[in-house]
């Protein structure tokens, strides 16, 4: 048996809902030089699990990972290695704290990106990950990415990147290097989130990440009227 360390690239913030064209994410990670997928719905798993056991089924040489980016009271959290719906809107502790206890790991995501972002209430959170290098805040001149880093760099938690992406193309553009021993596997990569063995990355801003900045500016919020204006990107 190999006891091989292998690098792994594996972008933990990929959207997939009704209006993001996911049928190509096999094809962009392949593009991309990526080596999987975390991919997301807002307060949705089990959209994004059907997804993933979509592409779990037809594409073995990739990893995919069924999560869910939860609203709390406080901001976003991220859920990986979890089998059912998180109840949004509780308190941020709460919900850290269920994902735990069903055997899950969470992601403190873009933790200074204003209204839906936990901010320095991070400091009391016990989440496993916290997010270093978000796609989304590159367009901000990288600033909230860089005081997220200054403000929690020593608070424990581990460090990945993730694009943010609801731009098919936009994937890749932050992501993260995760040290495994072994074949890849789906536990071995939560084992690595739940133990600092991971490391942000960020490729130089590129118009995927504008496209993209558009995209989810300009996707409407759940209720409200959806504005195709964007498809075409
Ligand atoms: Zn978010
Ligand atoms: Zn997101």
């Amino acid at each position: 048996m190999s006891s091989e360390k292998k690098h792994l690239a594996i972008d933990f913030h990929v959207h997939v809902d009704e209006r993001v064209k996911y049928q190509h994410i096999p094809s962009v990670l392949r593009s991309r030089g990526l080596d999987g997928a975390g991919l997301l719905a807002h307060n949705d798993f089990a959209f994004a699990k059907k997804v993933t056991e979509m592409f779990k089924a037809k594409d073995k040489e990739k990893i995919y990972l069924a999560g869910v980016e939860v609203d709390t009271a406080d901001g976003h959290i991220i859920a990986y290695g979890i089998n059912e719906e998180i109840p949004p809107n509780r308190p941020s502790e709460e919900t850290i704290e269920l994902i735990s206890d069903l055997g899950g790991v969470s992601i403190i995501p873009h933790p200074f990106m204003s209204h839906n972002s936990v901010g320095w209430k991070a400091y009391t959170l016990k989440a496993d990950a916290m997010e270093f290098y978000n796609g989304f805040a590159k367009i901000f001149l990288n600033f909230p990415n860089i005081m997220a880093k200054v403000a929690f760099k020593h608070n424990g938690f581990s460090e990945v990147g993730g694009s943010d992406a609801h731009h098919v193309h936009a994937i890749g553009t932050c992501y993260s290097i995760v040290e495994i021993d072994g074949e890849a596997t789906e536990e071995k990569v939560l084992e690595a989130l739940r133990n600092q063995k991971t490391q942000p990355r960020k490729k130089p801003i590129d118009q995927h990440d504008i496209a993209n900045f558009f995209k989810i500016i300009f996707t409407p919020k759940e209720g409200r009227k959806v504005v195709r204006f964007f498809d075409y990107f």
